[in-house]
């Protein structure tokens, strides 16, 4: 029970990836806090929660909504009473060729994705800098690195996340707080579910495991990266893709 008596915040934590991420850390001793733009939360993960004995909160609030962020963190921190590993998940896609890309779509890919961890950030670093502890993890992306065609917007955020989380780390080191990226290549989601069967199979050929990984896959790249034994790694970014980007 690596996170007894630790909070943890993870945004976009209704399903995918950010649910998965919510269940692992409890299950290691973490009470959650999660948020998601969608009104109501997935009781599965509530449930999920408490059965590991931990306490689950929801808010609804939207990451680029910074008003809101700052007051859902406040209370985070009355409900919960403090904040040790903030995960920034909550992220989308808007998938097109530059030349056909509407303006709006690169635009709430970066608020969302890149503006969004800003904001919340923001808000959370305040506490963990005055209590001289605390881990950040950014979900990124393979794209974010190697970039893709189609993807101009995503893969801009995602390096921007991680310029962000290099750029923090640096920043926070002083005062024991910790900045990393997990960076997954293809999981099984909702965003993945999307894609065609064509561009799953060739997708599929790009990985030298052979398969898409689970959300259960990142969770446990982002537990061990909140946990004392990353406590000497800081600035990283951890590619969970099955080989695929070298
Ligand atoms: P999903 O689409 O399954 O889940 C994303 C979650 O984020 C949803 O619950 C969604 O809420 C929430 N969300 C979206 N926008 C906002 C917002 N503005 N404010 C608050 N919550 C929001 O995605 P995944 O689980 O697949 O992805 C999670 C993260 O992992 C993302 O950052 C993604 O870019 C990254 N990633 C995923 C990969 C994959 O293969 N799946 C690969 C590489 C990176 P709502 O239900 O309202 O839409």
């Amino acid at each position: 029970m690596r996170f007894d008596g630790k909070v943890a915040f993870v945004t976009g934590g209704n399903r995918g990836i950010g649910a998965s991420i919510c269940k692992r850390l409890a299950s290691e001793g973490a009470d959650i806090a999660f948020i998601d733009r969608a009104p109501d939360p997935q009781e599965e993960v509530i449930k999920a929660v408490n059965n590991f004995g931990k306490r689950a909160v929801f808010y609804e609030a939207d990451v680029t909504d910074k008003a809101m962020i700052e007051e859902v963190v406040a209370n985070v921190v009355k409900e919960l009473g403090s904040l040790d590993i903030l995960v920034n998940n909550a992220g989308i896609t808007r998938d097109n060729l530059l030349i056909r890309m509407k303006e709006e779509d690169w635009r709430a890919v970066i608020d969302i994705n890149l503006t969004g961890v800003f904001n919340v950030t923001q808000a959370v670093a305040k506490i963990m800098l005055k209590q001289r502890s605390g881990s950040i993890i950014n979900i990124a992306s393979v794209i974010g690195i190697s970039g893709n065609a189609g993807q101009v917007n995503y893969a801009a955020s995602k390096a921007g996340v991680i310029g962000v989380t290099k750029s923090l780390a640096k920043e926070f080191a002083n005062r024991g707080v910790r900045v990393n990226a997990v960076a997954p290549g293809f999981i099984e989601t909702a965003m993945t579910k999307a894609l065609s069967e064509d561009v799953r199979e060739k997708a599929r050929q790009l990985i030298p495991l052979g398969f898409f990984g689970e959300p259960e896959d990142v969770a446990a790249a982002v537990s061990f990266l909140a946990s004392e034994d990353a406590r000497y790694i800081t600035g990283q970014v951890l590619v969970v893709d099955g080989g695929m980007i070298r």
